[in-house]
């Protein structure tokens, strides 16, 4: 990557936060919550009709925000770590540090712990959402959201038919899954897309036949001839995305959630966040790029080198590749999360929020399987022996 151009600020995007929201601001305790208007409950985002809706009387409240909210634009990454690197040198602050919070509803002392932006109060269940780290200089800014669109009900109902599906599974598991914790939560992730120009080197390897041996030895068999090869292969990437926070999580079943509709994404409001739970990165955006998204883009790159040397075989010995424009945004996307534990270990199932597709991992029950394979060597034995009975 090029050095980023020594420029310290970016063009201001426009601040989602600044809308008028029903959320209620604690400012000694930086924590934000949405109180019914009609009860002492407190509302949360209902993906069902894009509603705030009470979760103890059932108040609808109408969002400020909505999906409507226009395009996320993209910051440019270079500038934006730069900047990023001043603002932290300034402030010294550490705002993703464990935080005791007291509760708003019930005076309860609540730990907010590692990446963990929004959760519920465990003494009365509050959703609190941790308002300092999204709006800290040292952090990040967040740009977009994709907002829930899978509900609890229907989150349980694809949770139901993955499990009744996976016949091997042992069927106390079945049950377990009423026990394991099921929540929503939104991720952090970060969003690129890049333009590139790239220099190769190689060699282009072409196939042609020899004739070896002789008498009944005689075949034919095939060599290579390689000549080199150079030259500059373009690539576009649009919304190549990384997770920005996997503490805790199945880091292969997260991934196998992608490809999300990021052509859905709206500009961020803590409104859609209400009432679930949330998380903020702890890999930034320039290291989510150079562990997870850069040698994906390499590789589809490599693959661009190789059609251009064409041939029959290729080889890529050098790649220089050049950022011409390499943008990100970053966003939070929603997962339901089924954590069972069974004989003692933990099996997380999840489904990408806005599709629907459900990913995860369950026990196998030793003994259907021992069953499958009894009754696979009786179907061999009867085959067998008819087989030499009647043959
Ligand atoms: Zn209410
Ligand atoms: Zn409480």
């Amino acid at each position: 990557m090029p050095a980023p151009p020594a420029m310290p600020e970016e063009p201001r995007l426009p601040d989602p936060g600044e809308m008028p929201d029903p959320g209620v601001l604690h400012a000694t305790e930086q924590t934000r919550t949405y109180p019914c208007p009609s009860c002492g409950g407190m509302l949360a985002f209902d993906p069902s009709n894009d509603q705030l809706q009470c979760q103890h009387c059932g108040t609808e409240a109408p969002m400020t925000a909505s999906r409507e909210l226009g395009r996320v634009a993209k910051r440019d990454l270079g500038r934006a770590m730069h900047a990023l690197q001043i603002r932290l040198a300034q402030t010294r602050t550490e705002p993703t540090a464990d935080k005791e919070i007291v509760c708003q509803s019930c005076g309860g002392h609540t730990q907010f712990t590692g990446s963990v932006t929004a959760m519920r109060c465990p003494y009365c269940n509050t959703p609190i959402q941790r308002d300092d780290v999204k709006d800290s200089p040292a952090r990040l800014p967040l740009d977009g959201i994709l907002p829930l669109r899978v509900g609890e009900k229907q989150g349980r109902e694809l949770i139901e038919n993955w499990i009744n599906s996976r016949r091997l599974a042992p069927n106390e598991f079945k049950k377990y899954r009423t026990l394991g914790s099921f929540s929503s939560i939104y991720l952090p992730y970060f969003t690129y897309d890049a333009d590139t120009t790239t220099h190769y080197r190689g060699q282009r390897g072409e196939h042609y036949y020899v004739t070896v041996g002789s008498g009944d030895n005689r075949r034919r068999e095939r060599r290579t001839r390689w000549y080199p090869a150079s030259g500059t292969v373009y690539n576009t990437f649009v919304d190549e995305e990384g997770v920005a926070s996997t503490d805790g999580l199945d880091n292969d079943k997260v991934h196998a959630l992608e490809p999300w509709p990021m052509d859905e994404l709206v500009q961020f409001s803590p409104e859609f966040v209400a009432g679930h739970l949330s998380r903020t990165y702890d890999r930034d955006a320039a290291q989510v790029h150079a562990e997870i998204v850069e040698p994906r883009m390499r590789s589809s790159i490599r693959s661009t080198c190789e059609r251009d040397i064409g041939g029959d075989e290729q080889r890529v010995t050098s790649m220089d590749v050049r950022y011409n424009m390499l943008t990100y945004a970053h966003v939070m996307l929603p997962v339901w999360l089924l954590t069972v534990t069974y004989k003692e270990k933990p099996y997380q199932v999840f489904i990408n929020g806005v599709t629907g597709e459900v990913q995860g991992y369950r026990p196998w029950s030793k003994i259907k399987i021992a069953l499958l394979v009894i009754l696979g060597l009786i179907v061999l034995g009867v085959v067998a022996y008819l087989y030499f009975r009647y043959s």
